[in-house]
């Protein structure tokens, strides 16, 4: 290389581009770049794992949605189809995103609510059995909705929180796990991957490690369903939760889902006990008894709008298929981390993330000092990354709207945006 500095930054960006563009060459899914809104124009979105772009096609089915579907059938529509679409949904992100068999999956409130039902659910179940277990454990770098909610449920019921120290550029381990859990606890909520490194968890691991101890587990999924290779079933789950806005597409606010292993689906009652999870919800009967299987886990009115967009990526997942997506989520991590390595090191930014690809689901982490600031003045410039304090800069690399000249254009942009 040459000794002229300029010369040498030309030489290196040269590289750099090659290889982005070789990588976009190989790249089997690179075709289904184009079918997203906006992927025509130079703006470098990396924020898919927070809300992931829509779909061309989505557009159409909204449209049609009110014309044919809402506009003509009109309240027809709840027998016709509606009714059965956090079923029917359910059970497609089960097949084709987390490994689940029909029946054990629904759609319906925000991940927040799922989750206050399914674990306050299972703490009065575990409890009830033995009531030694009033221990909710959990990590102490979980998303907030998490460890808010856990804190909410045993306050509420008389329980205690068992907090998991973590270090915050990794996560949960089973070590970590087995020494917080025992006979006092009744259940164990942990994120797949960590919101904030990116972490991917042993999850089988960690859940054998979980009923080692008698205890059950949530999974939360929001950042591993459609982007990691997740199997609800092969790995015992017993519960998990996960947004469908994130690599689902679903779109601002659109419902999550979740899953409840068949074998606890009867001994489990929620409770935001609504009509729409009642044993027959047309009888209007003078009190509540809940549906068997999946049903009792609705409340209210499904949010049937709110579950329209994500079919479309559900259909391009399935034709994709998990493994090639997450293939193409590695190499576009390893990638990222290759370029950050080379352009954004030299400037004090360091990976707050697993280097080692298996500990790590589709985003990475970088952190410097200045990153909030950066973040603002790239947003300024359509580069959209988003902020984790402290100083990390989250960059979200969704397999199937996230290009390698993307991911190599927005580090650039990084890299001008870091004041020296
Ligand atoms: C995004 C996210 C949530 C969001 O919950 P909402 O109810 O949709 O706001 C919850 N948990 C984790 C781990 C998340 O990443």
């Amino acid at each position: 290389m040459s000794t002229d500095p300029v010369i040498a930054d030309a030489a290196r960006d040269a590289v750099l581009e090659a290889e982005a563009s070789a990588l976009d060459d190989r790249d089997p899914l690179s075709h289904h770049r184009e079918r997203f809104v906006g992927a025509e124009t130079s703006l470098v979105y990396f924020d898919g794992n927070s809300l992931g772009r829509p779909l061309a096609a989505t557009a159409q089915r909204l449209d049609r949605f009110v014309r044919e579907e809402w506009g003509g059938r009109l309240i027809r529509g709840w027998d016709e189809a509606w009714m059965d679409l956090p079923f029917a949904i359910g059970d497609t992100i089960g097949r084709v995103a987390i490994g689940a068999a029909p029946g054990q999956t629904i759609v319906g409130d925000s991940t927040t609510v799922l989750l206050y039902k399914l674990v306050r659910a299972a703490f009065d179940a575990q409890r009830a059995a033995d009531p030694a277990r009033v221990e909710i454990v959990v990590d102490r770098d979980n998303f907030p909705t998490d460890r808010y909610l856990v804190e909410g449920i045993a306050a509420e019921r008389g329980g205690r929180v068992r907090w998991i120290e973590v270090d915050r550029r990794a996560g949960v381990d089973a070590e970590a796990l087995a020494s917080a859990v025992g006979p006092e606890t009744a259940i164990v909520v942990l994120s797949h991957v960590a919101y904030r490194s990116g972490y991917l968890t042993d999850a089988a691991s960690l859940t054998r490690v979980a009923h080692d101890a008698g205890a059950l587990i949530l999974w939360d999924l929001c950042h591993s369903a459609g982007s990691v290779p997740v199997e609800a079933d092969a790995w015992s789950f017993d519960l998990a939760v996960g947004c469908t806005y994130k690599y689902l597409n679903g779109g601002p606010g659109s419902p999550a889902f979740a899953y409840v292993a068949d074998r606890h689906q009867d001994a489990l009652a929620q409770p935001i006990q609504g009509w729409m999870g009642a044993a027959d919800v047309f009888a209007m009967g003078p009190e509540y008894r809940p549906a068997a299987g999946m049903r009792r886990f609705l409340s209210g009115t499904p949010p049937i709008l709110g579950m329209l967009a994500m079919q479309d990526t559900l259909a391009l997942i399935e034709d994709a298929s998990i493994a090639a997506i997450r293939r193409k989520s590695v190499a576009l991590t390893e990638f990222a981390i290759r370029v950050a390595d080379e352009l954004l090191a030299p400037l004090g930014v360091e990976l707050a993330s697993p280097r080692d690809p298996r500990l790590r689901g589709g985003h990475v982490t970088l952190s410097h000092p200045a990153m909030r600031e950066v973040t603002a003045r790239l947003w300024e410039r359509d580069v959209i990354p988003d902020y984790r304090d402290p100083g990390g800069l989250r960059i979200g690399l969704s397999p199937l709207s996230t290009s390698f000249a993307e991911t190599l254009a927005g580090l650039r942009a990084v890299e001008a945006a870091i004041p020296r």
